[in-house]
């Protein structure tokens, strides 16, 4: 890309990139979002995947300038955020370090930090934990899309042993991205997504379970034809990619329970009050709900 328009691509939310040389590591939906961004940007991208053809079409698609099966081949990079499913964040750390000069910058995507900032911080110190809270139910390069991360928190993890010129630099990645970033600490993160994440998963996905114990096979596939914007809302992150609802339970086992349980304390509330015809109180429950959303979203 010819300077001026790197420039004129660079819009308000850039930083100089002063040539940085930015690493991604699993070119999927969020890998393939991330690159497709920042080279837009200025930044230099570059990519590795466990697939060929996805390497191909990360570079077709522009969310690479260069991709391989290499690891090897991010030895020039200043800063390599990991974006592969929770379970090889790890090993790819093990198998990466060995390429890598000593001030590279190592970040990750993973939507869960406390397990994964304590497998990867001894194996490379200059690590900071990430999540940039953005995404949806595809998955791959071809799921992968502009602008994804633009006005979305960013949250960063570090440990009293995270150099803090590590965290700046993860800090100035997200605002390049046009994201908000926060911080806080490992375990905080994981509570906090517990409530607005993983357990919207699971009760999305318990849904369906519900519905499919409809006994009349007749009234099952009306309930299916009937189901519009208010189903939709409430299914959509139960009916996605299975592998990173099963990772997210998990890896976040102890937070996702505590909240299932204190969701299934409010089911049996409501159904308390609805056998007991108490409607004050239903309503109370529902007008709560609509004071609420507002704090969330
Ligand atoms: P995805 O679309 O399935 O992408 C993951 C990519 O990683 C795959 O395309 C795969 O590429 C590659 N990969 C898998 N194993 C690999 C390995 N051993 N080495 C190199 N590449 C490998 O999944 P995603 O939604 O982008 O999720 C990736 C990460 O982002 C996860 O850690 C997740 O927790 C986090 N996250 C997801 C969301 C979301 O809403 N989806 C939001 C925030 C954070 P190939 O095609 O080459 O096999």
């Amino acid at each position: 890309m010819a300077m001026g328009d790197a420039q004129a691509a660079m819009g308000t939310n850039a930083v100089p990139a002063t040539a940085m040389t930015v690493g991604i590591v699993g070119l999927g939906l969020i890998g393939g979002s991330l690159g497709l961004d920042l080279r837009r940007r200025g930044y230099r991208v570059l990519g590795v995947s466990r697939k060929v053809l996805t390497c191909d079409r990360a570079v077709a698609r522009g969310a690479a300038d260069e991709a391989s099966l290499e690891l090897a081949s991010l030895a020039p990079a200043d800063v390599i955020i990991l974006c592969t499913p929770l379970n090889v964040l790890g090993q790819t750390v093990e198998l990466l370090r060995c390429h890598l000069k000593p001030e590279t910058v190592l970040t990750d995507v993973g939507s869960v930090k406390g397990p994964i900032v304590e497998e990867i911080e001894p194996l490379w110190p200059n690590f900071v934990g990430g999540h940039p809270m953005a995404g949806n139910t595809e998955q791959g390069i071809d799921a992968a899309l502009q602008d994804l991360f633009q006005d979305r928190p960013y949250v960063l993890t570090p440990t009293e042993r995270t150099p803090s010129a590590a965290v700046e630099r993860v800090r100035e990645l997200a605002i390049a991205l046009g994201s908000v970033p926060y911080v806080c600490a490992p375990d905080e993160h994981d509570r906090a997504v517990a409530w607005i994440s993983h357990l919207p998963v699971m009760v999305s996905t318990s849904l369906f379970q519900a519905c499919r114990r409809e006994e009349t096979p007749a009234v099952r596939q009306l309930a299916q034809q009937l189901a519009s914007s208010g189903f939709r809302d409430t299914s959509r992150v139960g009916g996605g990619n299975p592998e990173l609802g099963l990772l997210m339970a998990r890896y976040n086992r102890e937070a996702l329970l505590a909240s299932l349980t204190s969701y299934r304390q409010s089911l049996e509330q409501v159904m308390a009050m609805i056998e007991g015809e108490d409607w004050t109180g239903v309503e109370a429950t529902l007008q709560q709900g609509a004071d609420d959303r507002p704090l969330f979203l």
